[in-house]
This record gives structure tokens, C-alpha cells and sequence, in this order.
């Protein structure tokens, strides 16, 4: 079905003027004030004399959305005008947060608006507090996304996110007794303004069915997929604004919606129940995120929900591609990029050769030629148990056509690889896209390896792990395919927005180049040995751990001391991201403190915040360890004015935006060889937090930039890690047999000295915590983490060699902006020079 939507004219109108039509030129605090106004009272149908915060912050976000609409038609005009490369970024997440205050900045609005707004009586941080976040992602892989799209629309690129609009996003997190309980996130409750539905631009979404066979008047073998039950998918466009240079790009986030036959056969039926049912039924597939991070869920509802947006994706594309070549099909590639986040978009792969073999009627040879030179993967992970798959039979029943093209090039692929190794058998069943186990499964990063011409690590550790261990036999016969593109995180959100006071100081400094050219930082080190210099840096940050406290003090009612040390671990609840590690540390100085022992330590608040995929039993049970041994710590007048330990419920990116700008101490303490890149530990370090740290994913390239003396360092890398595991003779046994603190911090565990006497409730972490077996290696790193805190309390005493050690942090940081990131992506992979 074509859509009816016109996309953008391509003739000029005239713009039309006034108020409320054009933004165009310089802007008056008095159109902004008429501007908020008429949006109150004509779309809100509010008194503008009797407004509160949220409909002023409502109606000053669809303020910012006419800018933003008006900047978009140029922008897009532009990318049609100068017939530039696209990029098309599919991701089945982006973890946005919110976007008033962004925007602003962006636009360059942020004082002048807070000015206008001062004068009618409103606070911007205040108003600003009634956006609800849009949390339609997991952690760092959907935040990537929504950095890369920041960068993209800041570097000018022809982009477009592409995604689902979830009506329920990451669930909201609250503590019952120091139980995490999951409730729902009814994020569009009261509607969002950020967004433009595009009702007319509805897509119809195939399922189920069957595969038909038949000649085609010329003879040809060809295929077709009948009998399906169809969704459809209709979009809703977020804009993301360039920094100051008036381009903005869109997130096409897709929802569904029933389709209209279907419900027709219904009422012919008689059945109104029925059809209603139908509806409901369809419309679930956007419904709710899935809340797993590094977990596989093998649900059919999650395998519909890529391929929903995936072929309301494509067609999408076909649709504009074909706007100005036709069926001409030469120019595709040289047009169109479209990069894979991770496996969960990799069914379109199958789905462009669909499109190409049983829609244009093209050859096999023709269709993968493009389908390789189209795709670029990258891959997230680096456990092998959390690389997706789906069941064969699940496959065939939801998308049998798919599956049949699926088994076609994992056959032509296989043959290559028996070519290459000829009577190699076992190789040729590692290799196979199909998992030949007693439940038939399909690798889909097999598939998106064989499928691309690009894949990629996301630290240059992790890239050389792919290449010689989890892919090592893909990257013998495509060498060439596989290339590192290490994580950032853009600087316009996590330096600027969220610590205005560093941003500030830092800009009074060496000037504001830093914001769109993060390496300009590099110029702080001459002031890192400046007395004064220091002063204020160290003022900066003890202002926002005076915020933080606040927050503390009334979101978990404790309070703590702004001079304590900060140190800090708020990311997924994860066993790799070993939380456990960092409490067993606090256990053990807390029984020090309680013997009489490190008096001579300054004062530490441990902070933590992150969720747990509510289907992972010991990442819930790790949650309730914390707030257990936290309620004891706490509460006990023995270490008082010394050791405090928080967990601040419902982790996002507003709560990081919060914590981050306040910590002393940054925790990236993953077991090496387990954390792809991470991205915590970049906005960690550029807000001047020091890092205690394992040398594991972009920790690695930090320590090269930064310095080793200026971070903290400690555990097995990830060889020695791979050694150990295979030792038979270094074992959490005897780490635990011969360390009498170990011993006494895990056994008051085990003697329920955290669970008021309940023994049993934390069995399964302390089996974990001395298995042989046990992947992450807690005890195995527990020492020479210990070692490395006592170092941490002793540098934190002296305040100008810290204060020094973080501007230097800061000012080599420069690496890690995602502006960095997409120039190589554009370069490197999808052909664009930026
Ligand atoms: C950056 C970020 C993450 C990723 O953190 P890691 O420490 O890299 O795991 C997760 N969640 C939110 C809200 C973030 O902002």
C-alpha cells in the first residue's frame, strides 16, 4: 500500500510571518512570551494567569517544537537538494531522557528563555523538572543511540534514528523492604510534546502465513508470501537539533496500529467482541521495552517487534529511495547506510533480500551484492551467552519466507567456508547460522556478520577480543570486515547540560571551543597545578555533591556529608558489572572501622543506583544485599560521621545526570574481558570524577589517555583473567581459606548479619561468591581491589594532588565524545565524508 504521505515538497513556498508562524531571524523575548502563551491557552486551554509549572513546561516544549519543525523542513530540503548520502540508524532503543533543557541549549534558547520565563514568574530548573524521561532503552546501548543522534545532527549528517515507540518504557523502579518491585512506566500518560504522529504515513507490517511458489511469465522461480495476518505501523517523528547550526534530524519511532481489513472481516462475521480483540492484539507489539540489558529473551512478542520496525523501516526507505530513482536500484548503495545496534535489527538483512528478490524481481547475486554493501553491524557484547538467537520453529511460524532466505545464504556461506576448509565439519557447525542443538536455533550475529560488509567492536579491547575469540574463524575468512569504533558519549548533554558549574569554569578558562571539539579540553592541563585554579574546581564540585545530598536526604532520607568522599557505581545491576565487588570492599572497611582499624580514612558515602531485568533472580538478590548491608551500616552509631551507603531507587538518565557531576570516585570495576566498552565511565571522568577501575572495554583506552598514575588501576587483565579461569590451583576457596577479612566479610553475610539473622536470604550470592567455577572472578580480584581503595583514601586526603589528578581526568578526555565516534563511523564505514 503506498503511502499517501508527502514527504517534503520539494518547491519552495513562501515562509508565512508573524507570531506564531515563523521563527525565522532574531527572536524577541516578547514573540517567546506571546509564543508560550498562545500555546497555553489554545492547545492546553489554560488561563496563562493561572498556569503551574507542568503547563508551562508543556506549553514551552511545543514552543520548542515549532523551532525545531521549522528547522527540520530546511533541514530535510537541504539533504534532498544536495542528494547526500543517508544514513538510516536502526536501533531497538534510544534512552532519551529529556529533552526541554537540550533543546535549549542546542538552540541556543536556554538563557533567553529562562529570562522570559523569570519575568512571568517560573524557574527553568523547576519547570524543567516536570519533563518526564523517555526511557525507551535498557542502559548503554540505547543511550549510545541517543548520543550518536546528538553528534549526527551536530556534525550536519544525513541521518534518521529509526525505532519503536514503546508506550511503556524501561519500567520504574521502586524499593520494598530493599526488594526492587517493577511498575509500570506510563511515560505518555499526560502526552508528550517532543513528538509529531504522522497518522498518514502508515506502513503495513506482514506475520505469519506462508511461503507460495510459482513461474513467473518469463519462466522465473518466484516466491511469495500469502495468507499473512497484517499490523500496521504508523510513525511519530522526535526532533533532535544540531548544536547551533540550525540542523536538525528526526528518531521515526514506529507504533502499531490494526489494520483496517482486518477488522472488517470481523464485522462481517458479525463478531464486534472479536474484532475489538484483533485490534487490541495487534497494537501490543508496540506496547511495552523489553527490560532485559545483556539478557536474551526468547519471546515471539520481542522477535515481532524487530521485524515490525524493521519493515516499516524499509519500506520507509524504498519509499523515498524510490521517490527519486524509481526502480533503478544502481544508486542505492551509493545512497543509503544503514547501520545495525546490535543483532536485534539484523532480520533486515533477510528482509532487504526479500524486497529485492521477490518484490523488484532481482537476481540473487544482484540483491546480496547490495544487502553486503548496504548493512554495517556492531556488536555489544562479548559473552557469548548473551548473543541472540531465535528458535527455528518460532522463526518459520512468524516469518517463513524470511527463514527460507535465511537457510539460502547460510547455505551459499557454508559453502564458501568448505571451500576454504575443505572436509572441516565441526567448523562448518561453529560457523552455521544455524545452531544444530537438540532446539534449532538461528545466531543472528552469524547472520549479521555474513550480511554486512562492516562489523564492529566498540573499544579497541573488545574489537581484538572479537577478532580473536568470540568471531575469530569469521575474522580469518573477513579480515577486512571487521574494525573498532570505541564509544564516547556527547559532551553537549553530560558536561554542558548536566554540570553547568564545571561547564562554566572550564569555558571562563580556555574558551567554549570545547563544546563542539571535545580534544580542545587538552588545554586545561597547564591550570591543573594552578592553587586557585583548583579551588574552584574543587568549589564546583562540592556544590554539586551539596545538590546530591539534597536528593539523598529526600529520596532515600539519610543524610550525608558533602565532604565525605563520593564514590560512586550507578549502572545495570549486572554480576559482570560485579556490584558485589564494590559491597564486599564496604563490608570489609566497615568491619575495619568497627575493630578500630583506617580511622585515618576519610569519610566515604557509596552511592548506588541501577535496576535489574526483573526475570535475573541474582541481580534482584544483589539489590537487596546493598540496601541490606546499607539499613546496618547506616543505622550503626559506631561508624557514623565514616561510612554511609546509598541506593537511590529508579536509575535513568535525569538521576545520572544528577549523580555524575557529584562523584569523587568512579566504580568500573567489571570482571576484564566482560564489558564491551561501557560509556558510565567516559561521563564519569570528564565530570572530573577519578576512576578505580579494571583494565576491561574503553577503561583501557581511558588509562592510555588519562594516565595510569591518574586513575586507579588494579585486578587481572583480560589474559590473565583467560589464564586463571584454567587454573586449578587459584581458587575463591583459597582466597577465602587464607584471608581472615574475606572470610569474616563473606561469613557475617552468611550469618545474616545484614538480614536481621535470616540466614538463607543471601545463600545463592555466597555460593556464587566461593564457587570454583564462579565466571567473574569476585574473590579472585577482592585483594588487589582492597589494595587499591586504601590507595584511593589516602590520595583523596590530599586535596590539591586530587584536585590536580582530576583536571588532568578532564582535560584528556577529549577522545571519548561521540563526535569522534560518528566521524569514524561516517568515514569508515558508511562513506561519508563529515
Ligand atoms: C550511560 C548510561 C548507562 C551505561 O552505563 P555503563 O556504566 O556504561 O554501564 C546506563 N544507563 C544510563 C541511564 C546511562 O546514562
Amino acid at each position: 500500500m503506498p503511502s499517501k504521505e508527502r514527504d517534503i515538497p520539494l518547491r519552495d513556498h513562501p515562509a508565512p510571518t508573524g507570531p506564531y508562524c515563523s521563527f525565522g531571524g532574531s527572536l524577541g523575548d516578547d514573540d517567546l512570551l506571546k509564543t508560550i502563551h498562545h500555546h497555553l491557552l489554545s492547545f492546553l486551554g489554560r488561563d496563562p494567569m493561572r498556569a503551574g509549572n507542568r503547563e508551562i513546561y508543556k506549553a514551552l516544549a511545543y514552543t520548542v517544537r515549532d523551532f525545531l519543525i521549522e528547522r527540520w523542513v530546511k533541514t530535510q530540503k537541504d539533504f534532498y537538494a544536495h542528494n547526500r548520502k543517508r544514513v538510516y540508524y536502526l536501533s531497538l532503543e534510544f534512552l532519551i531522557g529529556r529533552s526541554l533543557g537540550n533543546s535549549l541549549i542546542n538552540l541556543g534558547l536556554y538563557d533567553k528563555v529562562a529570562g522570559v520565563l523569570e519575568q512571568m514568574g517560573y524557574d527553568l530548573d523547576e519547570v524543567r523538572e516536570e519533563e518526564e524521561d523517555a526511557a525507551l532503552g535498557n542502559g548503554g546501548l540505547g543511550r549510545l543511540a541517543a548520543c550518536f543522534m546528538d553528534s549526527m545532527a551536530t556534525l550536519g549528517i544525513p541521518a534518521y534514528g529509526y525505532g519503536i515507540r514503546y508506550e511503556y518504557g524501561l519500567f520504574y523502579q521502586r524499593l520494598l523492604d530493599g526488594f526492587q518491585v517493577e511498575h509500570p512506566d506510563n511515560w505518555l500518560r499526560y502526552g508528550t510534546p517532543w513528538e509529531y504522529d504522522r497518522p498518514w504515513n502508515l506502513y503495513p507490517v506482514k506475520f505469519h502465513g506462508r511461503v507460495h511458489r510459482y513461474h513467473d511469465a518469463e519462466g522465473k522461480l518466484r516466491h511469495e508470501w500469502v495468507d499473512t495476518s497484517e499490523v500496521m505501523a504508523m510513525a511519530n517523528d522526535i526532533l533532535v537539533p544540531g548544536f547551533r547550526n540550525d540542523s536538525v534530524i528526526n528518531m521515526r519511532l514506529w507504533s502499531a496500529k490494526a489494520s483496517r481489513e482486518l477488522d472488517l472481516i470481523s464485522f462481517n462475521r458479525g463478531d464486534y467482541v472479536a474484532a475489538v480483540q484483533s485490534v487490541v492484539e495487534s497494537e501490543t507489539i508496540s506496547k511495552v521495552l523489553y527490560p532485559s540489558d545483556d539478557i536474551r529473551e526468547g519471546q515471539e512478542l520481542r522477535f515481532k517487534q524487530q521485524y515490525f520496525f524493521v519493515a516499516a523501516t524499509f519500506q520507509d526507505i524504498l519509499r523515498r529511495y524510490k521517490k527519486q530513482h524509481g526502480t533503478d536500484f544502481g544508486r542505492f548503495t551509493a545512497e543509503i547506510a544503514v547501520q545495525l545496534n546490535d543483532t536485534h535489527p539484523a532480520i533486515a538483512i533477510p528482509e532487504l533480500m526479500r524486497l529485492l528478490l521477490d518484490e523488484e524481481g532481482m537476481t540473487w547475486e544482484d540483491a546480496w551484492g547490495i544487502c553486503v554493501q548496504t548493512f554495517g553491524y556492531t556488536n555489544h557484547t562479548l559473552m557469548p551467552e548473551a548473543l541472540e538467537t531465535w528458535a527455528v520453529d518460532l522463526f518459520h511460524r512468524v516469518l517463513p519466507r524470511h527463514l527460507e532466505i535465511v537457510y539460502e545464504i547460510n547455505r551459499r556461506f557454508l559453502e564458501e567456508v568448505a571451500a576454504l576448509y575443505p572436509g572441516d565439519e565441526e567448523r562448518l557447525r561453529r560457523m552455521s547460522m544455524i545452531d544444530e542443538g537438540p532446539v534449532k536455533k538461528v545466531r543472528m550475529a552469524h547472520l549479521a556478520i555474513v550480511g554486512s560488509h562492516s562489523t564492529n567492536g566498540v573499544a579497541k579491547l573488545h574489537t581484538h577480543l572479537q577478532k580473536t575469540r568470540i568471531f575469530n574463524e569469521f575474522y580469518e575468512i573477513y579480515p577486512q570486515r571487521f574494525n573498532n569504533k570505541t564509544n564516547g558519549v556527547t559532551q553537549r548533554r553530560w558536561l554542558l547540560k548536566s554540570n553547568p558549574g564545571l561547564a562554566a569554569l572550564i569555558t571562563e578558562s580556555i574558551g567554549g571551543d570545547w563544546v563542539t571539539k571535545l580534544e580542545f579540553l587538552r588545554n586545561l592541563e597547564s591550570l591543573a597545578g594552578n592553587r586557585s585554579f583548583q579551588r574552584r574546581w574543587l568549589a564546583v564540585k562540592r556544590q554539586n555533591k551539596q545538590r546530591l545530598a539534597a536528593l539523598i536526604k529526600s529520596d532515600c532520607g539519610v543524610a550525608v556529608d558533602p565532604d565525605s568522599l563520593f564514590d560512586v557505581q550507578v549502572k545495570r545491576m549486572h554480576e559482570y558489572k560485579r556490584q558485589l565487588l564494590n559491597i564486599l570492599h564496604i563490608i570489609i572497611h566497615y568491619q575495619r572501622l568497627v575493630r578500630g582499624e583506617r580511622q585515618e580514612a576519610p569519610a566515604r558515602t557509596v552511592v548506588f543506583a541501577g535496576k535489574a531485568a526483573p526475570s535475573y533472580a541474582q541481580a534482584k538478590l544483589i539489590i537487596k544485599l546493598i540496601n541490606s548491608v546499607g539499613e546496618t551500616i547506616n543505622r550503626d552509631p559506631r561508624v557514623a560521621d565514616r561510612l554511609k551507603v546509598i541506593f537511590i531507587p529508579n536509575y535513568g538518565v535525569s538521576l545520572a545526570e544528577k549523580i555524575i557531576p557529584a562523584a569523587d570516585l568512579s566504580e568500573q570495576i567489571s570482571t576484564a574481558g566482560t564489558e564491551a566498552s561501557g560509556t558510565g565511565n567516559m561521563k564519569f571522568a570528564l565530570n572530573g570524577a577519578l576512576t578505580i577501575g579494571t583494565m576491561d572495554g574503553a577503561n583501557v583506552e581511558m588509562c592510555d589517555e588519562i594516565g595510569r598514575e591518574n586513575m586507579f588501576i588494579f585486578g587481572m587483565d583480560a589474559d590473565q583473567v583467560e589464564a586463571v579461569r584454567r587454573d586449578p590451583l587459584r581458587t575463591p576457596e583459597t582466597v577465602y581459606q587464607n584471608n581472615q577479612e574475606v572470610r569474616a566479610a563473606v561469613d557475617a553475610i552468611t550469618a545474616g548479619e545484614f538480614s536481621r539473622g535470616d540466614t538463607a536470604l543471601f545463600t545463592p550470592i555466597v555460593r556464587a561468591l566461593l564457587s570454583p567455577d564462579d565466571p567473574y572472578l569476585f574473590l579472585l580480584d577482592l585483594e588487589d581491589y582492597l589494595r587499591c581503595q586504601e590507595e584511593v583514601d589516602r590520595e583523596f586526603l590530599n586535596r590539591t594532588g586530587w584536585a590536580r589528578k582530576s583536571i588532568l581526568n578532564v582535560a584528556r578526555m577529549g577522545k571519548f565524545s561521540t563526535d569522534r565516534t560518528i566521524r569514524e563511523y561516517a568515514e569508515e564505514i558508511w562513506g561519508i565524508k563529515v
